[in-house]
C-alpha cells in the first residue's frame, strides 16, 4: 500500500481556540455590519479568513528570533536573509519590506507611472490598487479555463499568451512598464503558472524588451505544482524548479506571510542594479534603511530559516496535501469548488452554490456569513466586493468568478478541523434553498472597500 502524507512535524505547543453557539454568531455578525474582517478572532472558532501570517513556526524559526541582530545598519540577521535569498531566489539584490503590498508600493514608485499598462495573471487586489493607485491600468491575461471552476486543467493560473501580445502591439512598449505573473494566482484560486507558461511569457518579454517580475507570495507552493504536474520536473528538488523559475525574470516582489513561513515580512529581489538603486530611495522613504525595511533583525532571521523550511519537498506535501484533503471532502460532498484544488486555498463557487441570490446581492459575500452563522468558520469573499468599483464609472465590476475563500493558514490547523468545515459546508448546502436574500452596502470606501465595508441584510 502507498504510504499516504503525513506531517514532517509534531506539535510541541497549543493555543486553545472557542466554540459558540449559533445565536451567538447570528447576534455577532450583525453586530459587525456583516463584515467578517469585523469580527474578533475570539469570535471565530476555526480562521480561515486568511493563510497570510496565520502560520505556525518552527522551533528553528523561534530559536533564530532569539539570535536577531537589533544593529540599525548591516545586522546579521540581515546578512543571513539577503544570503538565503539569494542563494534560494537567484536574485543579485534584495530590499527588505514589512510585507508584501510594501514591496508593491517600493517597487512600483520607481516603476510604474501614470497612464501605463501592466499585464499580468489576474493581479493579486494590493498589487492592482497599487497600480491603480497610480492612475495605472492592470489588464488581465489569465487563460481563460481560469474562469471555470468545473474544467480541469493543471495550470488555470498561466498567462494567455496571445492575449499578452495583443496587449504589447495595442499599447506603445514605454506605456508597458512590467508584467506581473503571480505566482500562484490567489485570485484565480491559488492556481499555479507552468514553467513552461513562464518560459513562453519570459521570451514574449524578452522580444518586446518589456522586464518581467513575479509576485511570488506562493512561489514555494507552485514549484510543487510543477513538480508534481509537470513533464520533467518530477526528479527535480524544489529549489532546483524554483531558481529556474525565477531566472526568467528581472526581479520579485514577496509577500513572505505566506511561503516566507513568518507572520510579517516581505522583501523584493532583482538582477537590475538601476532599479535598486531607484527602488532603494523609495525603500528609504517609506519602509526604513535598506537593511531592515520596516523589519526587526529577529524577523529577518525566522524569515531566512522558513524560506528553507518552505522550499522543502516533505512539507509542502502535506500542505498542499491537507488543502486537497479538504477539497476532496467537498467534492464528495457534491459542493462546487474550483478544481483542480489550489495551493493555499479551496475557493468555493458561490454562483453555483447559492443560485437563489442575484450577484447585485453579494452571493460570494452572503455565503460567507452563512459558513459562519452555521459553524464559526471566517472565510473570506472573492467576488463582487473584493472587486470594487469601476474607478472611472463607478460602477461596480462584476468579475468571472463569486468566490468564498477557505484560505488554510500554513501547519496550523489538523485533519480533524477540515473535516469539521466540511460537515458545516455540507449543512449549509443541505438548506441551500431557504437562502434566498442577500445583502446591500451600506458604507463603503472608494478603494479596497472589502476591508471596511458595512452591509445590510434585504
Ligand atoms: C498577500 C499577497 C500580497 C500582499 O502582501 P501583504 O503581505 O498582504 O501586504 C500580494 N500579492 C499576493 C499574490 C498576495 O497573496
Amino acid at each position: 500500500m502507498k504510504l499516504p502524507y503525513a506531517e514532517p512535524f509534531k506539535i510541541k505547543m497549543v493555543e486553545p481556540i472557542k466554540k459558540s453557539t449559533k445565536e451567538q454568531r447570528s447576534q455577532w455578525i450583525k453586530e459587525a455590519d456583516y463584515n467578517l474582517f469585523n469580527l474578533s478572532s475570539d469570535k471565530v472558532f476555526i480562521d480561515l479568513l486568511t493563510d497570510s501570517g496565520t502560520g505556525a513556526m518552527s522551533q528553528f524559526q523561534w530559536s533564530e528570533m532569539m539570535l536577531g541582530d537589533e544593529s540599525y545598519a548591516g545586522s546579521s540577521s540581515f546578512l543571513k536573509l539577503k544570503e538565503t535569498v539569494q542563494r534560494i531566489t537567484g536574485f543579485e539584490y534584495f530590499l527588505p519590506t514589512h510585507q508584501g503590498r510594501a514591496a508593491e508600493n517600493v517597487l512600483f514608485s520607481a516603476l510604474i507611472k501614470e497612464g501605463d499598462i501592466v499585464p499580468g495573471n489576474s493581479h493579486f487586489d494590493t498589487t492592482k490598487g497599487h497600480i491603480e493607485y497610480r492612475k495605472a491600468k492592470a489588464i488581465d491575461c489569465t487563460i481563460k479555463e481560469a474562469f471555470d471552476t468545473a474544467i480541469q486543467h493543471p495550470f488555470k493560473g498561466n498567462i494567455d499568451v496571445d492575449a499578452l501580445e495583443k496587449v504589447f502591439k495595442k499599447y506603445p512598449n514605454e506605456k508597458i512598464p512590467m508584467v506581473i505573473v503571480t505566482i500562484t494566482c490567489n485570485t484565480a484560486g491559488g492556481q499555479p503558472v507552468s514553467m513552461e507558461n513562464i518560459k513562453a511569457v519570459s521570451s514574449l518579454c524578452k522580444q518586446y524588451k518589456i522586464p518581467l517580475y513575479f509576485d511570488a507570495a506562493r512561489f514555494a507552493e507552485n514549484a510543487y505544482f510543477i513538480k508534481t504536474r509537470e513533464d520533467g520536473y518530477q526528479n527535480k528538488t524544489i529549489k532546483q524548479i524554483v531558481k529556474e523559475f525565477f531566472s526568467y525574470g528581472e526581479g520579485m516582489t514577496i509577500s513572505a506571510k505566506k511561503d516566507g513561513l513568518v507572520n510579517m515580512g516581505g522583501f523584493i529581489a532583482l538582477n537590475n542594479e538601476e532599479v535598486f538603486k531607484k527602488a532603494t530611495v523609495f525603500n528609504i522613504m517609506y519602509e526604513g534603511f535598506i537593511t531592515y525595511g520596516g523589519l526587526n533583525g529577529r524577523d529577518m532571521g525566522a524569515l531566512a530559516v522558513g524560506l528553507d523550511e518552505a522550499t522543502e519537498v516533505d512539507y509542502l506535501e502535506s500542505r498542499v496535501g491537507q488543502v486537497a484533503f479538504l477539497g476532496s471532502k467537498l467534492v464528495e460532498y457534491g459542493i462546487p469548488v474550483q478544481q483542480p484544488f489550489g495551493g493555499h486555498a479551496i475557493f468555493v463557487d458561490a454562483t453555483k452554490f447559492l443560485p437563489n441570490i442575484p450577484r447585485e446581492q453579494y452571493t460570494a459575500q452572503t455565503l460567507a456569513i452563512e459558513l459562519y452563522i452555521e459553524g464559526g468558520i471566517r472565510g473570506v469573499e472573492i467576488g463582487t466586493i473584493l472587486a470594487d468599483r469601476d474607478p472611472e464609472t463607478r460602477e461596480n465590476r462584476y468579475p468571472a468568478l463569486e468566490s468564498v475563500r477557505l484560505a488554510i493558514p500554513r501547519r496550523t490547523y489538523t485533519n480533524n478541523h477540515m473535516e469539521y468545515i466540511a460537515a458545516v459546508l455540507k449543512n449549509v448546502f443541505d438548506k441551500k434553498s431557504e437562502i434566498t436574500t442577500g445583502y446591500k452596502i451600506v458604507e463603503e470606501a472608494p478603494i479596497m472597500r472589502h476591508f471596511t465595508v458595512k452591509l445590510e441584510k434585504i
